[in-house]
């Protein structure tokens, strides 16, 4: 009963102002009668697994028209209208136990006067919606990360509210994360020992236009990819080896080429002439996490192959519909064992998340 308890506390917290990307709790419904009973529950080798999913989006209707929000928030965010009661209801039939929240950066061009007041309430407003149902929703602190400074105390504001770790972006206005500026972020997470999610945010290209949805498709795998491979040659990931960074999307596309990034240098040497790495660039796959967004059966033993099992968590995008079968997917892929199976779908996300 307790779930159904929780969920009609969500219902009650639809005044409370959280919008799911796109969907207006305003409007959500009561929950169906029975609603509740085809909550699917994931079993591992007989054993009930909580199922989390690392790589889940909302946003809040009050900060986006306080106006301090750039004006291509809205659009950015527009999918398909939901609810809270639609959420659960999928979350139930999937098998997913649990999401955790986060609001992709849409604020980093915002002043230091505008952008403090802005991220504070949206980090109150997640965590007291996260509070409230903590049974299926727990989420992830938003920083101002073009102020390093500021998004270090940001940081440690979040989780004090009950935040369990923090989202970024790839990128900041054009900035590398791996740029020296952003030290007092990375040491602050690292000393921490947050989780941080690194969702790409990626500047349109002209030549990606077209049919496709290429901007999406290949802008943000590949945002990911320059984002992580900064981080590895600038040698961010040597200087803050404890940093629990997770990359949407299973990592873009550096997992599926990174012995070409441990030739580069042998080739190229005259392009290599800042820090010396403590080891081969692939190899910083395995102190770096991914989320299981990879779609096929090879690409996540791939990934698996690259980073380890021990490396990948599920994560869905929801509610945009990439994917409504992350928990089979990780089920169902063969090489995998019992115990590993059971680390993607929640026990290292539980871990990481100090849960
Ligand atoms: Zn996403």
């Amino acid at each position: 009963m307790s779930h159904r308890r929780d969920f009609l506390q969500a219902g009650f917290h639809i005044a409370g102002g959280i919008l799911f990307t796109g969907c207006s709790l305003l409007r959500a419904d009561p929950p169906a009668a029975g609603a509740l009973l085809k909550r699917r529950l994931v079993t591992v080798g007989g054993k009930r697994i909580r199922t989390i999913d690392v790589h889940a989006h909302c946003i809040f209707p009050a900060t986006l028209s306080s106006g301090s929000a750039p004006a291509s928030t809205q659009s950015a965010q527009q999918v398909n209208p939901e609810n809270l009661a639609t959420r659960l209801r999928k979350m139930d039939e999937q098998g997913i136990d649990m999401q955790v929240l986060s609001i992709n950066p849409t604020w980093y061009g915002m002043s230091r006067d505008a952008v403090g007041p802005f991220v504070q309430t949206q980090n109150e407003k997640l965590a007291e919606f996260c509070i409230a149902n903590k049974e299926r929703f727990t989420g992830l602190a938003t920083v101002a990360l073009q102020f390093p400074d500021l998004a270090a105390q940001q940081v440690a504001a979040g989780v004090k509210l009950g935040l369990r770790g923090v989202s970024i972006g790839g990128s900041v206005n054009g900035e590398n994360l791996s740029a020296p500026q952003f030290n007092p972020f990375w040491a602050k997470a690292e000393e921490m020992g947050v989780l941080i999610f690194m969702h790409p945010q990626p500047v349109p290209q002209k030549r990606l236009e077209g049919n496709g949805a290429l901007n999406n498709v290949i802008n943000n795998p590949l945002e990911t990819t320059i984002a992580l491979s900064h981080l590895i040659f600038e040698g961010t990931l040597d200087r803050y080896p404890g940093l629990k960074l997770c990359a949407a999307h299973g990592g873009g596309y550096l997992p599926s080429y990174p012995e070409r990034s441990d030739h580069g240098c042998t080739v190229i040497p005259e392009q290599c002439k800042g820090p010396t790495l403590k080891k081969r660039p692939s190899e910083y796959m395995r102190q770096l996490y991914f989320d299981s967004l990879v779609f096929s059966a090879e690409g996540l033993r791939h990934l698996a192959a690259e980073a380890g099992a021990s490396q990948i968590m599920m994560g869905t995008d929801y509610p945009f519909p990439w994917t409504t079968t992350a928990v089979d997917h990780i089920l169902t892929a063969p090489g995998f064992t019992n115990a590993q199976r059971r680390a993607m779908l929640g026990e290292t996300a539980a871990r990481l998340l100090m849960m």
